[in-house]
């Protein structure tokens, strides 16, 4: 006798069904289950003076954007998931980052807003005030 596994949703033979309750094949689960918990805007506080980047209070030492995205977007990164991130500017000026999220035959592609914003971090506030007084 042969036994094959079917995905209850969509009725698909398959070797692997994902989630913990309802087992659902690889397409559905990406369906019904986000591989990610990716915001649709993302802060990306950066200082105007030295361009480091800010992450949970912490001013990084990462400079251009794609380091920057790179460092920025692996805090929603999921064990066992990988990322592969794109970006583009729009007409409007804004700057899309599409994350494309794998984990093993799963995948799916999520979409955010990058929003930039300026702050200057500690080190160089501190200079400028006291070059101001
Ligand atoms: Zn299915
Ligand atoms: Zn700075």
């Amino acid at each position: 006798m042969e036994l094959s596994k079917f995905c209850p949703r969509c009725g698909r033979e398959t070797d692997n069904l994902y989630g913990d309750k309802k087992k659902l094949c690889a397409g559905c689960y990406t369906d019904e289950n986000d591989l990610l918990e990716l915001p649709d805007v993302v802060e990306h506080v950066t200082c105007p003076v030295c361009g480091r980047l800010k992450m949970e209070g912490k001013w990084l030492e990462r400079y251009g954007l794609e380091e920057q995205l790179g460092e920025r977007f692996s805090e929603f990164n999921q064990d066992g998931v990988e990322m592969r991130l794109q970006y583009w500017e729009e007409e409007d000026g804004t700057t899309q980052v599409r994350v494309h999220a794998s984990a093993g035959e799963m995948q799916d592609t999520y979409d955010a807003e990058l929003r930039p914003k300026q702050e200057q971090c500690q080190p160089c506030s501190r200079f400028s005030s006291s070059f101001y007084k």
